[in-house]
C-alpha cells in the first residue's frame, strides 16, 4: 500500500484539511510554503497527472473543486498556486495522484514544491 493509501486507510495519521466521500486533503508534513496541502482522490487510481482521460474527468473535477472551496474557506485571496509533479524526474515521491496547493509567499514566481 502507498504512503497515502496508508493515510486514507487511518493507518497513518494526518492533519485533514478536508474530506468527503471521494477526495481527502492533508497538510503536507514537509511544508514548502505557509499553506501547504496535498489533494488525492482517495482511491489509488492513477498515478500523476499524465494517465489523466476523459473518464476521469468526474473525479479530477471533485478534487479541483475542493481546492476551490479550501482555498476559498482559508481566504486565500491573493492566489495560490496547484503542483503535479508527474515522474520521479520532476520531484514525485508518492505514486498516488495528488495536487499540491501552495499559498502564502511573498515571492510565488519562484519554484515552490
Ligand atoms: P510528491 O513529491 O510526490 O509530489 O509529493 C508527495 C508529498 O507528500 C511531499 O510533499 C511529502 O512531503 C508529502 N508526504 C509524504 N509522506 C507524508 C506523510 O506521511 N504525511 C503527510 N502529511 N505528507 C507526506
Ligand atoms: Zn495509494
Amino acid at each position: 500500500m502507498c504512503v497515502f493509501c496508508k493515510i486514507i486507510a487511518g493507518e497513518i495519521p494526518s492533519k485533514k484539511a478536508y474530506e468527503d466521500e471521494d477526495v481527502l486533503a492533508i497538510y503536507d508534513i514537509n511544508p514548502q510554503a505557509p499553506v501547504h496541502i496535498v489533494f488525492m482522490p482517495k482511491e489509488h487510481l492513477l498515478t500523476c497527472a499524465d494517465d489523466i482521460r476523459p473518464e476521469n474527468a468526474e473525479i479530477i473535477g471533485k478534487i479541483f473543486a475542493a481546492i476551490s472551496k479550501v482555498a476559498k474557506d482559508l481566504g486565500l485571496k491573493d492566489g495560490y498556486r496547484i503542483i503535479n509533479n508527474c515522474g520521479a524526474a520532476a520531484g514525485q515521491t508518492v505514486m498516488h495522484i495528488h495536487f499540491h496547493l501552495l499559498a502564502g509567499k511573498a515571492d510565488m514566481s519562484e519554484r515552490m514544491v
